[in-house]
């Protein structure tokens, strides 16, 4: 099955926009065993129609993604409808969906929106739970009066649009014209506290072996975890995972492509318990990914930012002798903050990290990028971790919320805190 992939937008070719959805559309096909034959990116107008015909006529499947909007510019539904010679209708399902949308935002729908339920005829309307604009699947049987028998999905080109769609609109269909993809599996083990390096010596050799079974394996560094990928037939796939969980199980934070703060908060509400946080050197970015979860108010209650030493002092109970004596980058602080923060917050879990972000502050003893994650939970020892994340701010910033969420997920799970 031949497959083309149409970006289309004027910000893609500025280099305004990078064309991020060619790069999930790959991996998406990849693991029902497609790929793209040939990709290409124009600026929105005319040249859409350009590609299109050039391309219907050599693919089974064409992809095309931008262009549904309400703007003027928004022409790949109007250029397709055209190049198979099919009316226009306006859909009356789509047109409800956009009043309501509208409605809710307490606005009155606009003339340049409805042109967005306009419909080719015969084409299937794919639902957007994201956005206003629908996608649409026009199935091959329509265009093979002319000659183009060829299957075409128009997507939104918004990601968090595009996806979904592609998920429960695009993937269904493919399977079913490409029936070798119907038994493929594609599992995501979701790594955190293990380098790829380190990952791949524990697993590489013995899961390539099983290539020959048809097992793909990759590995995508995500932020502050790495994806563990294994894609082919179920069975193998199977086989393949279990290989991971037995070599590196404790690692695995997820296997349903949940990120680390969604599993602390999933974790701490199925217990009933709670958290919060003493941050200094993160300046509140672990309070922030917890509450980017939806939830997380049923476990989050108290996050302190305390740059400074005096803050440390008076909202967390830090003694300034403490803080002489050691400096505020040290074990004996870091687990003064954790047990002053559980105290005055009251939650079950407290953590905190103070540490140096650099590029300037550092000394020998303690140079730029270290950092110390203590744990206090109620009725437990506290726990301390010296980590050393050089590099810059940001990195270091998001390495040192990453091992203070593991740090909580590993507590909650009584697994070892210092893997
Ligand atoms: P459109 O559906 O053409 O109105 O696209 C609207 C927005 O989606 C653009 O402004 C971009 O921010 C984003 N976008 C469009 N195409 C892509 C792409 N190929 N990759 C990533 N983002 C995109
Ligand atoms: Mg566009």
């Amino acid at each position: 099955m031949r497959i083309e992939l149409i970006n289309t937008g004027t910000e893609l070719v500025l280099g305004d926009t990078i064309n991020t959805n060619a790069a999930w559309i790959g991996q998406q096909l990849a693991a029902l065993g497609l790929s793209v034959a040939r990709q290409t990116i124009v600026p929105d107008g005319a040249v859409i129609g350009e590609v299109l015909a050039e391309a219907a006529g050599r693919n089974d499947v064409i992809i095309a993604t931008g262009g549904l909007g309400p703007t003027n510019d928004d022409v790949t539904r109007e250029i397709t409808a055209g190049l198979l010679g099919l009316p226009m209708d306006v859909d009356a399902g789509v047109v409800a969906k956009l009043e309501a949308y509208f409605h809710k935002r307490g606005r009155e729908v606009n003339q340049a929106t409805l042109r967005q339920a306009m419909v080719p005829r015969g084409a299937k309307v794919m639902d957007n739970a994201f956005g206003t604009a629908p996608g649409l699947y026009v199935p091959a049987a329509l265009g093979a009066e002319r000659g183009w028998a060829c299957h075409f999905f128009l997507l939104p080109g918004p990601p968090r649009e595009l996806k979904p769609m592609f998920e429960t609109g695009v993937v269904p269909v493919l399977k079913a014209l490409h029936p070798a993809a119907a038994g493929r599996e594609v599992l995501y083990l979701k790594v955190t506290g293990m380098g790829e390096s380190d990952i791949v010596d524990h697993v590489e050799r013995e899961l390539e072996a099983m290539a020959e079974a048809g097992l793909e394996m990759g590995y995508c560094i995500g932020k502050g975890d790495v994806d563990v990928r294994l894609a082919g037939p179920g069975e193998v796939v199977a086989k393949g995972a279990a290989l991971v969980r037995e070599k590196v199980g404790e690692y695995i934070l997820s296997e349903d492509r949940r990120v680390l703060e969604e599993v602390v908060v999933h974790l701490l509400a199925e217990r009933g318990e709670t958290v919060a946080t003493a941050e200094s050197c993160t300046g509140g970015m672990i309070a922030g990914r917890l509450t980017d979860v939806s939830g997380a108010s049923a476990v989050f209650g108290y996050g302190y930012v305390t740059y400074a030493n005096e803050a440390k002092v008076r909202e967390l109970g830090v003694s300034a002798e403490l803080l002489m004596r050691h400096g505020a980058v040290s074990e004996p602080v870091a687990c003064a903050m954790a047990e002053g923060c559980l105290e005055v917050s009251g939650a079950n879990h407290a953590v905190a990290v103070t540490g140096i972000a650099g590029p300037t502050g550092g000394s020998e003893e303690k140079p730029v990028g270290t950092v110390f994650v203590a744990l206090a939970s109620k009725g437990q020892a506290t726990k301390c971790r010296r980590l050393f994340f050089p590099g810059a701010r940001d990195r270091f910033k998001l390495l040192t919320s990453q091992a203070a969420l593991e740090m909580i997920r590993r507590r909650l799970l009584n697994l070892t805190l210092e893997p």
